[in-house]
């Protein structure tokens, strides 16, 4: 709506007082950002760690405060916590193990969650949760795109969906659509080039409330792409997010193998199934002659899929044509189908829809009826 300001929204957050210290959320200065799109309103709000048990309360307070404002169509608060590298952070840490999580989040009407993860940043993870999750919409799936790499969200750029995505009537954000997609992520919601230095509390607040904020409406299957790595966020998030099965990506260095190890060493020990691995940058095939080379040692991630005992899913090659067209939004599994590096991304589609229904199946089934407890 013109007209609603910053300090609108600043003064209806000094009614929010916090529960246990003395005064509001802003005189204590804990509101550290605040983010106006037309009626959709976005806060960061600084807690710290030990506070953590007390805050989920408090950002809500602080979201319906907001939302009570005229024009307001939705409000996405998020938490931040502040400490020093390599501290360990004073709310309770992850844990391992099969253990009962708290919270799952509900999105009623999902029929399987399949994050796509890697051990490190750079391997093509992004590219290749993108066209998973349409050639799983070319296979006739109902599909959704959870954008979780809050660090660097790319998946605007690479679906080509653009703008601010609308409120429903039901203070839900209605999600970006693609290609037949429906697509959410922070990127929609804040400045590109805005640095974000988020925190553990921050990234599964973030993330939860994508999940459950957002109306995803029927899919067969969620595709989320995963912030790299096997920190304290994705490992969090493994065990927060009802995920059906994990696809890890790799280059097949040596060295992005090890990460690749430690994904599948995470998601086995919070008993997340693994579908299988991808490698991507697989070996190079020359436009012009069609000769083949294999810059890096090809075939790695096969070798390391064979001693993990999890399925190998597919090969990417590396290719020119997979960047260029996914940096024009225009992802290559529906923009040149006929291509063998499309192809490739519909066999990885179509290996991803028959596992999950394998597991549907009963077999491996870790969650009784739609994932979500
Ligand atoms: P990540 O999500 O792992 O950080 P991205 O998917 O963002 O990685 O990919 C990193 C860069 O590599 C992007 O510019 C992307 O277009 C490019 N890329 C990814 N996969 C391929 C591929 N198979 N061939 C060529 N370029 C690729």
């Amino acid at each position: 709506m013109a007209g609603l300001t910053k300090e609108h929204v600043l003064r209806a957050l000094g009614s929010v007082r916090h529960p246990t210290r003395d005064g509001d959320v802003v005189s204590l200065g804990m509101i550290t950002g605040v983010v106006i799109k037309g009626g959709n309103v976005g806060l960061s709000i600084e807690i710290d760690p030990s506070e953590a048990p007390v805050s989920e309360p408090l950002r809500r307070a602080c979201e319906q405060a907001v939302k009570n404002l005229a024009g307001v169509t939705s409000v996405t608060a998020v938490l931040t916590a502040e400490r020093a590298p390599g501290d360990r952070p004073a709310a309770p840490p992850p844990t391992l193990g099969r253990q009962e999580t708290p919270a799952r989040p509900a999105v009623p009407g999902v029929g399987a969650i399949v994050a796509v993860a890697s051990g490190k940043g750079g391997v093509g993870k992004s590219t290749t949760a993108v066209n998973l999750a349409m050639g799983l919409a070319a296979l006739g799936q109902r599909v959704g795109l959870l954008d979780a790499d809050i660090y660097g969200p790319s998946l605007p750029r690479m679906t080509g969906a653009a703008g601010r995505p609308n409120a429903t009537s039901g203070q839900k954000l209605r999600p970006m659509e693609s290609y037949g997609v429906k697509i959410m992520s922070m990127g929609f919601l804040v400045e590109e080039d805005t640095p974000m230095i988020w925190r553990g509390p921050m990234v599964q607040s973030a993330i939860q409330q994508m999940l459950s904020d957002v109306e995803w409406g029927e899919l067969d299957v969620m595709v989320v792409d995963l912030p790299p790595g096997t920190g304290d966020a994705q490992l969090t998030m493994a065990q927060r997010v009802p995920l059906t099965g994990a696809v890890i990506v790799s280059t097949p260095q040596d060295i992005a193998l090890l990460d690749a190890r430690k994904a599948i060493n995470m998601f086995r020990k919070v008993d997340v199934p693994i579908l299988g691995i991808v490698e991507n940058m697989s070996y190079y095939c020359c436009p012009k002659c069609g000769h083949r080379a294999e810059i890096f040692a090809h075939g790695g991630a096969r070798l390391c899929a064979e001693r993990y005992g999890v399925d190998f899913l597919a090969e990417i090659p590396l290719d020119a044509e997979i960047r260029e067209l996914s940096d024009a939004g225009r992802p290559i599994v529906l923009a040149r189908p006929e291509s063998p590096q499309a192809q490739a991304y519909l066999r990885l589609a179509m290996s991803v829809r028959d596992k999950l229904a394998e597991l549907a199946g009963g077999k491996a089934r870790r969650f009784p009826r739609i994932v979500w407890a």
